[in-house]
């Protein structure tokens, strides 16, 4: 699983915590479905993390978990955004990365309409659906090679190609591949930071290196 507050890919230590129980209490057989709550803390950053499992409850062997949803913390602690970043933007992408650990649905719903949104207003790429717009992105010079692997994931995992649905009508919810919504957020957070950080950030280099050559210049004058 991935920490909710570091991101970290981790596996909460449980086996001291767990806990695990039949689903129907008055089955007679020793084995069935079942749930649990595990506790532990994030080897990663240390902080504390509850989650909700379900699987297979076998009496001998403890619950055999097919599937963890974190209950605590009920928001996870987004990346940082700064204000460069359109406040639209920084809202969206919030309240996707906050869903992401009760919804992975919702959350890539909201994360591909994000990321339609971006390339239409600050790119310009309107195309028929957003497959076609990402490819036309990837072809721009100077998209660093991070961001344009985490697009190649989001192609591929996500299967855009075969998925009309999420590829036409971006915010609608449908089913998704195992970590699609996390590679969502992964290419919102780069892209972000492509077009409205980096860019602010080498305008303050060119005037700080302005001034150093104006003063510079004022001192051999004198
Ligand atoms: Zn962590």
């Amino acid at each position: 699983m991935k920490c909710p507050y570091c991101s970290t890919e981790v596996h909460i230590p449980r086996e001291r915590n767990s806990s695990g129980y039949l689903s129907n209490p008055d089955q007679i057989e020793e084995s069935g479905d079942g749930f649990g709550i595990a506790e532990g803390f994030c080897p990663a950053c240390g902080r504390f993390v509850v989650l909700f499992l379900e699987g297979h409850y076998h009496e001998k062997g403890g619950l055999e978990t097919y599937q963890e949803t974190v209950i605590y913390p009920k928001y996870a602690n987004a990346p940082y955004l700064g204000s460069e970043i359109p406040k639209s933007y920084r809202d969206d992408f919030r309240e996707a990365y906050a869903v992401n650990g009760i919804s992975p649905k919702a959350s890539a719903a909201i994360s591909r309409r994000l990321l339609q949104n971006i390339l239409h207003e600050a790119y310009k790429i309107e195309k028929r659906n957003l497959l076609t717009e990402i490819n036309e992105f990837a072809q721009l010079p100077n998209v660093p090679q991070h961001l344009i692997e985490a697009i190649d994931a989001v192609r591929e995992i996500g299967n855009l190609a075969a998925h009309p649905t999420k590829n036409v009508n971006t915010g609608e919810i449908v089913e998704i591949e195992p970590h699609e919504a996390d590679w969502l957020l992964e290419v919102l957070l780069e892209l972000l930071d492509f077009t409205f950080v980096q860019p602010e950030k080498l305008k303050m280099r060119k005037a700080a290196l302005k001034e150093k050559l104006d003063s510079i210049k004022n001192q051999t004058k004198q």
